[in-house]
């Protein structure tokens, strides 16, 4: 039919005259196309992940996925040349030429598996009935990943001007929301996606996860939904997708991640899924970061403020605090990222060890004197002892703070010694006693203040990431605790005049009682948290950490173990119950009475309980039920003892036999697994305390943070350098208007992305290994995408 159409001299002029009309269309649309600002690696198309829009439509549950090469080639050029030939390819696609449609295709690609996917893409070009298979088209030459081929497709969607953007409605291959970009961005083919991007396609981006709006109440929980937020996530993930779609990279990387977890934390089943794509993003972060060749550019990367909260961009890197918000663990613990944060970390003191005498007046005035030095940088809002700005020293004095805080703790248990303690009701009577209390009072107050500015910055899930978190919490807890039954037990004593009474006399709940108990598990716990200073020295700090992770993992455990117990429990008090406190005569007329060891369901808990340890002997278990009969024998209840013989055997045996070998093995195993991670997660849990003490609320340890809370904010409000705004209330006029500097360091900022875009596509084209690489693909090879 083809070959006809070609003899008729007609339609030959015809299709002479079409050819040339399409040139000069060709010529200007691509022109104009290579004339808009969005030409290099930065369209803008979905510029920021926070306007948002969605489809849900009921697709068809068949998928294809392929993984073309990242720079696919031949390159893509636009000539004369290939213009008439697209003018050609066009011609005979109307002129239905089988043959030199055929021959075009072939001669574009050597991609092709098989004949027949030829032909098939050939009778979809053809079609021209509809839309629908000419898309379908499309989608199968991305999947093959050829960027000519998708040229030439592209300049037959003329006559569907609307159509070129969607996906297939009523494809047996592709679901209905793969559009051409979601597949190219799938496949990660740069060349297609800035080809697309370039043509004004874009992603429709979906709701998060935790949307309450309208529109995501009423759409219904289906398999194609989740598909579909799946697909839209790996688009969105991948490297073409951040490089050539959004305006900063960095910033989608960081917010993007966010989303992933969040998506991983609601969608259980998907949970592998979305932790692979977190990953996957975390590994472009090592990516951009690691095509930072000098210091300078680091710090025009992470000195970006935009994405952060206003009060946090006068720090010195906000884009560390997003990424710490994030938990990118792998973008921190790159080395370009910890050397920057420890310059910052040292401050002034970065020639730390040059000098032996001032390295120890530094030591001195930050540990022995700290409390003058404290109170002289609190009182004058820290315009005295500028030495406190340095983070390094504020972790010092911190540190000692702290020590002297377990000190007083120790002191507290012998100053008390020699008074008659179960007498004494008077707390107040022993002075030293009661100025060392006090003292503990005062520095928890610092602490609730310090953990609570934390808390309100953070917000309740980012604040308990870290483990010392749950300690600051219980502390504290136990601490205000104590401190109001000392406050009760004070004021009883006023009240009543009674300073000495014996316990015998005292109710259970006496506050004096409750405050002993109260301030016993606050030293417990206030002791253990001295491993969050320890964290910092390399060998014991990835000990702390990892032992830290497997307790975590170890406590399902001890869940499923209550569990399994309290079952047990509840059997073997249900058999034994009725048989508490029977008697029967055994030999020589001694009488065997039946405890109270399963008397009620708490008591057996615990008798089972104890019986983990070895704490139950086979003589437990015999039955005393009575005497009876003419000649008062034992009642003999072999089936009720039996029972109960068999219970506590298969506790013994799925208890300790199993869930006691398999808790060791489960450890072991999980050890394993979090001593492989040590490097990143110890260098993770770094910065994190080191940008603890970069954050201003940590100038001064407690309790002179009490001071300087009020001090500097009274400084603030009347030194005219700040300005009142919600929610971040006094911020640095200064950070506000957009002055000339800002300018350029966003100037600064948009050349170092292209240039680091550059490098990333050579870094793709010339694989060579330096430590730097070598030590990101021993990372990416731990946390496989
Ligand atoms: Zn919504």
């Amino acid at each position: 039919m083809g070959n006809e159409c070609r003899a008729d001299p007609v339609i030959n002029s015809r299709l002479d005259r079409f050819e040339t009309v399409w040139n000069e269309a060709l010529k200007e649309t691509f022109s104009s196309q290579r004339r808009s600002p969005a030409v290099h690696c930065q369209a803008t198309v979905g510029s920021s992940l926070l306007a948002m829009t969605t489809i849900h439509r009921r697709p068809p549950q068949v998928r294809l996925a392929k993984k073309p090469a990242i720079f696919p080639s031949p390159e893509w050029t636009l000539t004369d040349e290939t213009l008439s030939e697209i003018a050609k390819f066009r011609a005979a696609v109307f002129a239905k030429d089988f043959d030199r449609v055929k021959a075009i295709l072939n001669s574009l690609t050597s991609s092709f598996t098989n004949e027949y996917q030829v032909d098939d893409l050939c009778s979809k070009i053809c079609d021209r009935s509809s839309a629908e298979p000419l898309k379908e088209a499309l989608l199968t030459v991305i999947c093959i990943g050829s960027r000519p081929l998708v040229e030439y497709i592209l300049v037959l969607f003329h006559e569907f001007p609307d159509e070129e953007c969607s996906g297939c409605y009523d494809s047996r291959a592709f679901m209905p929301h793969l559009t051409p970009l979601v597949m190219a961005c799938i496949c990660n083919n740069y060349s297609i996606v800035e080809c697309l991007l370039l043509r004004g396609h874009d992603i429709d981006l979906p709701h998060r996860i935790d949307c309450r709006c309208l529109q995501c109440f009423y759409v219904p929980n289906t398999v194609a939904n989740n598909q579909q937020l799946l697909d839209i996530y790996k688009a969105l993930s991948s490297e073409a997708f951040l490089w050539l779609a959004t305006s900063d990279p960095f910033l989608s990387m960081i917010e993007l991640s966010d989303d992933l977890r969040l998506c991983a934390d609601a969608m259980p089943a998907y949970k592998v899924a979305f932790n692979a794509l977190h990953q996957s993003v975390q590994s472009f972060g090592v990516a951009l970061i690691q095509q930072c060749w000098s210091m300078e550019e680091v710090d025009v990367l992470l000195r970006q403020p935009d994405g952060a909260y206003l009060a946090e961009s006068q720090n010195h890197y906000p884009r560390i605090r997003l990424a710490l918000d994030g938990q990118m663990r792998k973008f921190l613990s790159h080395m370009n990222v910890q050397v920057s944060v420890e310059n910052i970390w040292h401050g002034g003191w970065t020639d730390y060890g040059c000098s032996f005498v001032r390295d120890v007046y530094r030591m001195l005035r930050h540990t022995v004197f700290y409390p003058i030095l404290a109170f002289l940088h609190a009182i004058s809002a820290g315009k005295l002892v500028q030495s406190f700005n340095n983070p390094i020293a504020r972790f010092i004095s911190f540190l000692t703070s702290y020590l002297t805080f377990l000190a007083t703790l120790i002191a507290i248990r012998y100053v008390q010694v020699y008074y008659e303690k179960s007498y004494d009701r008077d707390k107040m009577e022993n002075k030293a006693y009661f100025a060392l209390e006090m003292y503990v009072f005062l520095y928890i107050a610092g602490m609730i203040l310090w953990q609570f500015m934390e808390f309100a910055r953070r917000g309740i899930h980012k604040y308990f990431d870290m483990w010392w978190r749950y300690f600051d919490f219980s502390i504290m807890t136990f601490f205000i605790f104590s401190t109001t039954s000392f406050g009760c037990a004070c004021a009883v004593v006023k009240n009543d005049g009674i300073k000495q009474l014996h316990r015998r006399h005292w109710l259970w709940y006496d506050p004096i009682i409750l405050f002993d108990v109260f301030f016993a598990s606050g030293c417990v716990m206030a002791f253990w948290r001295i491993f969050y200073f320890v964290q910092l020295w390399r060998y014991l700090g990835s000990a702390i950490i990892s032992i830290g992770k497997c307790v975590e993992r170890a406590f399902n455990f001890f869940i499923i173990m209550f569990l399994v117990m309290w079952a047990f429990a509840a059997g073997a008090n249900t058999i034994m119950e009725n048989y508490t406190g029977l008697k029967e005569t055994v030999q020589y007329g001694r009488v065997h009475e039946q405890g109270e060891m399963f008397s009620g369901l708490i008591i057996t808990f615990r008798n089972l309980y104890w019986a983990y340890y070895g704490y139950l002997h086979p003589l437990d278990y015999t039955l005393a039920v009575g005497d009876a009969g003419p000649a008062l024998t034992n009642t003999n209840h072999i089936f009720t003892h039996m029972s109960l013989e068999i219970t506590l055997a298969l506790y013994h045996l799925v208890v300790i036999v199993c869930l006691l070998k398999l808790s060791i093995a489960f450890l072991v195993l999980s050890t394993e697994e979090v001593l492989k991670n040590e490097d990143v997660e110890w260098k993770y849990s770094r910065i994190y305390i080191y940008y603890e003490y970069i954050e201003h609320s940590c100038s001064v340890p407690p309790p002179f943070n009490i001071l300087h809370m009020i001090t500097s904010f009274v400084y603030r409000l009347f030194s005219g350098e700040y300005v009142l705004m919600w929610p971040d209330l006094l911020v640095k006029a200064k950070m506000i208007d957009e002055s000339e500097t800002r300018r350029i360091e966003t100037h600064a900022y948009r050349d170092l992305q292209m240039q680091l875009f550059k490098r990333y596509q050579a870094m793709k084209v010339y694989r060579y290994q330096t430590i730097q690489k070598m030590d990101t693909e021993a990372t990416s090879a731990e946390h496989p995408a």
